[in-house]
């Protein structure tokens, strides 16, 4: 008899001590996974739920997820998975704490033993393969990063980005100053200030746009104007106005721009109008 048809006879995968057995490294996590993947998959048994290791989460079905912990209706509790024990039976944890919510979601499996950060450089090991992000490469494959170097490669694109924007609409001695984004919905991207001697342009994604605001280069040229100056000084920049023919979101000082090509476009217009008007 083999050593998996002993192991599966005994179902080590699926109870606390068996499934303890497994947690020695990276490499026999992948096993646990692997192992309850085929018992709920292939060969159809019903499986108890585990929390593994605090972060992790393998279900009835085979299957193997993140997960959270906080109480109802509020923030993950940051010390929970180092509390719990390695292996717990989530029936049990709620029933002792029944205020417990547990979120899991069935993302791919943590990284390997020789999968490597692409920001870093560095692997995971055990006790930090729960810190990962995943994202899918051009040709499907699994790039890894921790969840710090995630944040900082979004971001170092989102900036690169928002320069070659700022580039291609001719602004490119602007000084890009980077900003929380505005819009959390999409994650980490980092905004910026775009900043000309006739004030700044703050600029960023929101989820499939790229939000466009002008109002400071709007204050500075009318500044000190009186009334009537004034309100020619706002109608040379109005949105309403310079995009008047773009089915669009747009106010006085702001517009979404469908799109890289379509921002480079209003850039272009603000830019040409703080020029000619602007102080
Ligand atoms: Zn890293």
């Amino acid at each position: 008899m083999t050593a998996s048809l002993i192991a599966g006879a005994r179902r080590d995968y699926d109870n606390g001590a068996g499934i303890a057995s497994y947690l020695t490294d990276l490499d026999g996590l992948h096993r646990l996974i692997r192992e309850r993947r085929d018992a709920g998959y292939e060969r159809k048994e019903r499986l108890n739920e585990f929390l593994i290791l605090g972060h992790f989460w393998a279900d009835t079905c085979g299957n193997f997820g993140a997960t959270t912990i906080g109480y109802r209706y509020s923030e993950p509790i940051a010390w929970m998975p180092d509390a719990l024990p390695r292996v717990v039976e989530s029936e049990r944890l709620l029933s002792l704490l029944p205020r417990l919510t547990i979120t899991s979601t069935f993302r791919p499996p943590p990284p390997t033993s020789t999968n490597l950060c692409s920001e870093c450089g560095r692997g995971w090991t055990i006790a930090n393969c729960h810190d990962n992000e995943v994202r899918f490469g051009r040709n499907d494959e699994r790039i890894f990063r921790h969840k710090r170097c995630a944040q900082l490669h979004e971001e170092r694109e989102s900036l690169r980005e928002l320069q070659e924007i700022a580039s291609n609409a001719g602004l490119d001695r602007a000084v890009l100053i980077p900003i929380p984004g505005e819009y959390d919905r999409t994650g980490h991207r980092t905004w910026a200030l775009l900043c000309t001697p006739w004030g700044d342009v703050k600029i960023g994604w929101r989820k499939r746009v790229i939000n466009i605001d002008w109002t400071d280069m709007v204050e500075r040229a009318g500044a000190g104007l009186e009334y009537e100056d004034r309100a020619r000084v706002r109608s040379v920049f109005d949105g309403n106005e310079l995009f008047k023919d773009d089915q669009t979101t747009k106010d006085a000082t702001h517009v979404h721009a469908w799109g890289n090509a379509k921002a480079v476009e209003y850039l272009r217009a603000i830019y040409a109008a703080a020029r000619e008007h602007g102080r």
